[in-house]
């Protein structure tokens, strides 16, 4: 029987580790080291023809660790295992989630190029395309969930640069409010614009519903990027990020990164391979907590609309069903809602919750609350905001791993007081 081909679950708690290199210990050491020692010159020499890209590896070869910038057991064990669940060829870990989305960008674009990217994507990654990446003179055009693969080709054909789109960097679903976007589409727009010199690049920021509920991969994504703060920390107790993908562009993503410095530490590779032992079973928990959730938020006289993948999948239109069925294996764990009236009703509830933390972040074992409209989404355009349903009245939900009756509890006497 072939070891790999255990479900990721099973092999969370040893897949690329040999105890008989850490003295038998079950559990992966933190190699809390700098560097490597090298037994002679000549492998010294090897490591590092191979790992400047001078040289090809070996078949057969087992190369050694040279210097915990470059390599470090703690990451590379982790960096494997994460490659179970997105089917990825290989995996290079950030010390966080906005330095593996920029670490990316920068390595697949250059000045001139142009990008075009979902709206709204995440607060730190929409400030460095509009602020950082336009001093690099990387222009970037955004267009929403519901616009048309027509559209959007037309749009990017208009500004006459199409030959300069180098990138596509989506969200899905969009955050807050859970809005769908089909990454097949997104696949089909890079090859319009993609030619044999130029490929386009398409990355999916998968914080929201990855690594277990949405696979980017299989539907023509070249890169998935984590936030690995969330759900695959999801103890909210650390900051970490991911990007997997195929050897040849992780390659290129690794070559930046040992450059810029920005890999994640021992002590961070060894607190995520903990956590991922139990992220099936805190994810599948999560996802049944929401759907309780989203019943009771459904059916609340104070409750005006909720923004739920459940509820998509059931009202929305024969399109979006189609999308949910093909592109997700779970609704998840984040829900939306408005409440009815305003910002002083939102912050009422905000302020009444007593299990519930008001806190932003999300995917960790406890849920918390937050107003997207004054908090997470602040820096939005106003147009962006009133198009997605960012409303003063608007409440957005991280559903953790308590019992579901008293989340409702809490959440009923919020809404009541
Ligand atoms: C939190 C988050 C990020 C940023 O990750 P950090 O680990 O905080 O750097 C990026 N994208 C999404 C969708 C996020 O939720």
């Amino acid at each position: 029987m072939d070891y790999s081909s255990f479900r990721p679950e099973s092999l969370m708690m040893s897949y690329g580790y040999k105890p008989a290199l850490s003295e038998g210990a079950i559990k992966c050491p933190i190699f809390q080291t700098s560097t490597f020692v090298f037994d002679s010159a000549e492998q010294g020499k090897r490591f590092f023809e191979v790992a400047y890209g001078l040289s090809e590896k070996e078949e057969d070869e087992e190369l050694g660790l040279i210097y915990s910038r470059l390599n470090n057991p703690d990451l590379e064990i982790l960096e494997n295992r994460l490659c179970l669940w997105d089917k990825a060829e290989d995996c290079a870990v950030f010390e966080s989630g906005m330095s593996a989305i920029s670490t990316a960008i920068m390595e697949f674009m250059a000045p001139g190029d142009l990008l075009l990217y979902s709206r709204p994507v995440y607060g730190g990654t929409d400030h460095f395309i509009n602020h950082f990446l336009k001093k690099l003179n990387i222009e970037a055009i955004g267009f929403m969930a519901g616009e048309s693969e027509e559209e959007i080709i037309e749009r990017i054909e208009a500004t006459g640069k199409g030959a300069h789109l180098t990138m596509i960097h989506i969200e899905t679903p969009a955050n807050p409010t859970n809005a769908l976007i089909d990454i097949e589409m997104c696949a089909r727009i890079k090859e319009h614009f993609s030619t044999e010199e130029k490929p386009v690049v398409l990355s999916v920021d998968n914080t929201y519903m990855g690594p277990l509920w949405q696979h980017p991969l299989k539907h023509g994504a070249d890169l998935v990027l984590y936030s690995a703060t969330k759900y695959i920390g999801g103890h909210s107790d650390v900051i970490a990020g991911a990007c997997l993908g195929s050897k040849e562009l992780i390659a290129r993503v690794k070559g930046l990164r040992t450059f810029l410095g920005n890999m994640a530490g021992p002590w961070t590779g060894w607190l995520l391979m903990r956590s991922l032992e139990t992220l099936k079973v805190r994810m599948d928990q999560q996802a049944s907590n929401a759907q309780k959730v989203a019943e009771f938020l459904n059916n609340h006289p104070k409750v005006e609309h909720v923004y739920y993948l459940g509820n998509t999948a059931k009202n929305g239109t024969e399109e979006e069903k189609a999308l949910i069925a093909r592109q997700y294996t779970s609704h998840g764990a984040m829900i939306a809602f408005d409440v009815i009236g305003g910002e002083a009703e939102a912050f009422s509830f905000l302020n009444n919750l007593k299990l519930i933390k008001l806190a932003v972040s999300l995917g960790g074992t406890e849920s918390l609350a937050e107003h997207p409209q004054t908090m997470t989404h602040a820096d939005v355009d106003q147009e962006a905001k009133s198009i997605m349903n960012i409303t003063e009245k608007l409440i957005r939900l991280s559903i953790g791993v308590e019992h579901y009756s008293d989340l409702i509890r809490d959440i009923d006497q919020a809404l009541n007081a």
